[in-house]
């Protein structure tokens, strides 16, 4: 299939985003998340009656979180399988993401030979976000379908510097995980942020907002070991509620300059989750402002 006829992750999530409007409400996240297993399996029933998703099963699928698998048989059967342990959260993130590519990709699934009648998805891929190509395609389906951003935008406007508080009362609207609210709210956000996944002293990842990577406020974490800052809440382990609000680090701690760091534990997963608010710079808007103004008297 040529690529400009793939069909486009957005654009099945806001057709979903849409129908599930006309049918729960505009609202209907005051009420309940998406419920995505009865959604893959009846909306893949409705668009593809002869060879939709019959199953949604949790699976032991070691090294991966998630697969799309079809049968050998024509018509295809197809069903999503979920690695075991995970969070409620996680699931649906997971679910959302192989009904991402069942829409986007099961033709290329079933008919490239490379493909083995299925693609497991890992970790990286799903929680992370990091993938590429396809697992980018799934994962974008994914967090439109489950956070749409006008929904998301309404809750958390994209100037305020949300605590964890907050944003967990979000990942529960959406019925996803902490980690997941947080990585859709930096692809909007307006301000300068960074968010830290750690063990023991050591980022396993990290991202940062737009405005924060454009302001040379990001962390290398691929191919090299970040060791966090002595005085980082993770490194010192201390998990109160006051470092769940935020607690002010001096320039030098983690940057040249201070900022609000905030961090979480999650025993469960073994991992601490910090978020570093920085303040507002001007530079970039000032220097326009000053170009614009240049200009001006050069006419
Ligand atoms: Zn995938």
């Amino acid at each position: 299939m040529a690529e400009s006829d793939r069909p486009r992750p957005l654009k099945e999530a806001a057709r979903l985003t849409l129908m599930l409007d006309a049918v729960f409400g505009k609202d209907r996240f005051d009420r309940a998340p998406v419920d995505v297993r009865a959604l893959a399996l009846e909306y893949s029933a409705q668009i593809a009656p002869q060879g939709r998703i019959h199953e949604v099963v949790q699976r032991d699928i070691p090294g991966c979180v998630g697969a799309l698998v079809c049968s050998e048989t024509l018509p295809r059967q197809w069903a999503i399988m979920y690695h075991l342990g995970q969070s409620p959260g996680r699931r649906a993130f997971t679910i959302g993401h192989e009904l991402g590519h069942f829409l986007l990709h099961r033709r290329m699934i079933e008919t490239d030979v490379t493909f083995g009648l299925g693609i497991y998805c890992d970790e990286n891929s799903v929680d992370r976000r990091a993938g590429s190509g396809l697992e980018q395609e799934a994962d974008a389906f994914a967090a439109a379908l489950l956070m749409p951003l006008h929904d998301f935008r309404l809750q958390l406007p994209a100037k305020a510097r949300p605590d964890f508080e907050v944003l967990s009362r979000l990942a529960e609207r959406y019925g996803v995980s902490l980690t997941a609210a947080v990585l859709r709210w930096l692809e909007y956000t307006e301000t300068r942020a960074i968010v830290v996944v750690s063990n023991e002293g050591f980022a396993l990842w990290a991202k940062s907002s737009d405005a924060a990577f454009k302001s040379g406020r990001f962390l290398r974490t691929k191919n090299t070991v970040f060791e966090l800052p002595g005085q980082a809440i993770a490194t010192r382990r201390d998990f109160t509620d006051e470092a769940k609000m935020g607690v002010a680090q001096g320039a030098g701690v983690w940057f040249p300059e201070p900022l609000v760091e905030m961090c979480i534990r999650s025993d469960r997963y073994d991992q601490e989750l910090t978020l570093l608010h920085f303040d507002e710079i001007g530079t970039g808007l000032d220097e326009v402002r000053v170009e614009d103004t240049l200009d001006m008297f050069r006419r």
